[in-house]
């Protein structure tokens, strides 16, 4: 082709060089424990599915009769006449589980977040983000053209040397359990001081919400914190829940200046209704089957001690994310496809999504994982890893 503007090779060439070249995998059949991939079964070390709902019977049924009574496609987006009885009733479950006058269901988690930074902020305004917030908490900080301050991870000093030189209202920005680390948010120094600088506080729970307190209520139930609190809670539903899209919790006036405001909301076709069905399921069991998590820690602390023993770098995580860090981008690679020749499939992470100099296999843990598996992978890591 002589049009230069659609000459890629040499960009492609280029991260292929620097190991950072990103390749799919095809999975035939449902995600679980066990996937199928090209015939042959691997075990899954690398989903969101923490609590092992995505396959659930419960859910799937759900799911059918959602599509029995709503069809497949939602038709149009919330504000047109995609809005059904099934969202309704499961943002109105949603704000009751979290404890907030509402809940609004966006089509993803990314979606939610540029949508929320970017309706409550603009130019003029701050916007406070940990320097490892998830992508979509970043653009949407710069989606929204507030003044873009990055401080460093979950060091709640650096934030408030940060928050002392700020201009315009203010938003404190940052994921509840951190996605690639595992970590938490320092919580309490953040709701101390977004409350001393009268600053608004925003944190994505993806990964804390339905895994972390007695009753899956995420992050803010683990440090025992209400409502009033978190004001703006944000919570993803392809990771716990096992289904798909995202939700964000507060006050009445919050949803509906959101529903008003966030762009992301207004101008894109609602879930499917079934899968707003689904997610009702998903709730109702990880409320009632409390097992899940217990297990899920019980497997996590099982495979912290072992990898203790064997001298692995572990990170400062309790949670169901456990990276191991390698470092080079490189043997990352290499390590992910020896465990994959021992038949387990977990991801090496790399710039960007990582630092630079700390890629890393970031292993996940479901509740339907057996201690078996987790000593297996203990084995094959350390083979791949020698
Ligand atoms: N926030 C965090 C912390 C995430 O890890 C993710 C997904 N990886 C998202 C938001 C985006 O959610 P979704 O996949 O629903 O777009």
């Amino acid at each position: 082709m002589s049009n230069a503007f659609y000459d890629f090779t040499g960009e492609l060439r280029r991260l292929e060089q620097d190991n950072l070249y990103r390749y799919r995998r095809v999975v035939d059949g449902p995600q679980d424990i066990k996937l199928n991939v090209g015939g042959r079964e691997l075990i899954n070390f690398c989903s969101n599915d923490y609590l092992g709902l995505a396959n659930h019977s419960e859910v799937a049924a759900a799911f059918k009769s959602g599509v029995e009574r709503y069809g497949v496609g939602s038709g149009s987006a919330h504000l047109i006449c995609g809005h059904s009885s099934a969202h309704h009733a499961l943002e109105e479950e949603l704000a009751a589980f979290t404890g907030r006058e509402r809940a609004l269901l966006f089509s993803t988690g990314y979606m939610a977040n540029l949508g929320v930074i970017s309706a409550l902020l603009g130019r003029g305004d701050t916007v406070l983000e940990d320097r490892l917030n998830h992508a979509s908490l970043l653009d949407g900080g710069l989606l929204s053209r507030a003044r873009f301050q990055r401080y460093r991870h979950a060091d709640s000093a650096d934030l408030q040397a940060t928050l002392a030189v700020t201009s315009g209202k203010a938003l404190l920005v940052s994921d509840g359990v951190f996605s690639m680390d595992g970590d938490l948010a320092p919580l309490p120094a953040m709701v101390e001081l977004a409350e001393q600088h009268h600053a608004g506080l925003l944190i994505d729970d993806a990964h804390g919400f339905g895994v972390l307190g007695k009753n899956g209520g995420g992050v803010v139930e683990h440090f025992g914190f209400s409502q009033d609190d978190v004001p703006i809670l944000m919570g993803t539903l392809g990771k716990a829940f096992g289904t798909f899209g995202a939700f964000v919790a507060g006050s009445e006036d919050l949803i509906e200046m959101l529903i008003q405001k966030a762009r992301s909301y207004v101008f894109t076709t609602a879930l499917p209704a079934a899968v707003a069905e689904a997610t009702r399921a998903s709730l109702r069991l990880l409320q009632v089957e409390s097992w899940r998590r217990e297990q899920l820690q019980k497997l996590i602390r099982r495979f912290r001690q072992g990898a203790k023993q064997q001298g692995l770098h572990l990170m400062d995580s309790f949670t169901a994310i456990q990276p191991v860090l390698i470092g080079d981008s490189g043997q990352a690679m290499v390590a992910s496809q020896r465990l994959l020749e021992h038949g387990l499939w977990v991801s090496a992470i790399r710039p960007p999504t990582v630092p630079a100099g700390s890629a890393r296999l970031r292993i996940t843990f479901s509740a339907n994982h057996t201690e078996q598996q987790v000593d297996a992978l203990l084995e094959a890591l350390d083979k791949a890893l020698s």
